[in-house]
């Protein structure tokens, strides 16, 4: 492998293009795709090395595999993270993160507006062990503080959160987890490594579903943990190595390439979502909209404190429950329904029939997911082609 480029003082833009290109002596322009499962030693000593770990090589693609390493190490420079594992999906990162913190007898605490899987890792997977967990209102830094028991060793949160856009305040929680002994992990899929920041906030693991934004054009499941050194070889490296989550490198070459991408994407999602955050505001039948960077979101000073940009999200509510946002969103053509987000495609989703299903009716009201809620997601069409197709949903209501 080529000597790697280096990266000091480059910005996110020139790192997201460059780093972590490790060339093979072919000199490729762009990274090789290492679609192989093992590697091939010269000699029964160099395979002795590779195990014994004084040659840092490669040994078997469940843990580690150059186009893989490659993805993780571009992320690490975008995230500022000295550490990074690389998973099959988001789901996979989450477990693997928070799985790897704790043991039976101890206890987490989780905002209670959670995207649904991980509501049910915090919720069933974890307590079934014998590891306690309490939700909490993440918005109210008192609940935090009152759920902390003396076996407390890890906080879980996502901000913006799905569906609502709630935007909870990193730096104030990562304090109290710290002040109790605890770590915290922060689910940014929302808002993307480019508009925040939970490790600078305070965060000392940020995981992602790069399923989203960071693929961003709708092809393979990936998911990354990141963190320092000494929690991603303390907590994580052992439990992915030995129980397989593993990301085929496949996958982790697509997401690799997505990463180039990204800032431009991004940029141009979240100029389009908060334009049309305020012409949905606009339209009749609609109740409410949700956008962390409006001036009546509930949360603004924290969303611009915290953040550099509102996001590719916006939910809002329509007059008429279910019926309404059905006839809603039926009537869109350019918008397609979908439960995905952070692709190229502009997306809809009715949280309360889909992703938010599994939750009781008062578990949703708890979380502010009415029956007339829906959640879009901005794509990369040109947003007045978009806005004619909202306009169009809102005259067949
Ligand atoms: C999609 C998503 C996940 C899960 O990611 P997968 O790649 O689908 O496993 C976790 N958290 C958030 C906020 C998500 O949007």
């Amino acid at each position: 492998m080529a000597q790697q480029l280096d990266t000091t003082g480059l910005r996110p833009d020139t790192l997201l293009v460059h780093g972590g290109t490790a060339r093979s002596p072919f000199g490729e322009t762009s990274e090789a795709l290492f679609l192989t499962q093992g590697f091939v030693y010269d000699t029964m000593e160099a395979a002795e090395a590779r195990f014994n770990g004084t040659d840092p090589g490669f040994i078997y693609s469940r843990f580690s595999n150059p186009t893989v390493a490659m993805f993780e190490q571009r992320m690490c420079l975008l995230e500022g993270a000295p550490a990074a594992r690389a998973t099959a999906s988001g789901m996979a990162a989450v477990t693997a993160a928070m799985l790897g913190q704790v043991k039976s007898g101890d206890h987490v605490v989780a905002a209670k507006a959670l995207f649904g899987s991980c509501r049910y890792i915090v919720e069933d997977l974890l307590p079934r062990f014998g590891v306690a967990s309490t939700l909490v209102d993440g918005t109210d830094l008192a609940q935090w503080r009152a759920a902390v028991r003396p076996n407390t060793k890890s906080f879980f949160l996502e901000s913006p959160t799905n569906p609502t856009l709630d935007v909870i305040d990193i730096a104030a929680v990562a304090a109290i987890a710290h002040e109790a002994g605890a770590t915290l992990v922060v689910d940014n899929v929302f808002a993307t490594p480019l508009l925040q920041s939970p490790l600078a906030l305070g965060a000392d693991c940020v995981v992602y579903s790069a399923t989203k934004h960071i693929d961003g054009q709708g092809r393979c499941l990936g998911g990354v943990i990141l963190a320092s050194e000494a929690f991603i070889t303390d907590k994580v490296h052992n439990l992915l190595r030995q129980t397989g989550p593993s990301i085929s490198p496949f996958n982790a070459w697509v997401l690799l390439k997505g990463l180039e991408t990204l800032p431009v994407r991004v940029e141009r999602q979240g100029r389009s979502a908060e334009a049309l955050a305020d012409h949905i505001a606009r339209l009749p039948g609609v109740k409410r909209v949700l956008y962390p960077f409006r001036e009546d979101h509930p949360q603004v000073a924290i969303a611009r404190k915290q953040m550099k940009g509102g996001g590719t999200l916006v939910a809002f509510e329509i007059e008429g429950g279910k019926a309404g946002a059905f006839r809603f969103a039926n009537a869109l053509q350019l918008v397609k329904i979908s439960n995905n987000l952070g692709d190229a495609k502009s997306l809809i989703t009715h949280p309360a029939t889909t992703t938010h299903q599994r939750l009781t009716p008062e578990a949703r009201a708890e979380l502010g997911i009415s029956d007339g809620m829906l959640r879009l997601s901005i794509g990369l069409e040109h947003p007045d082609d978009l806005a004619d197709d909202l306009d169009r949903a809102a005259r067949a209501l």
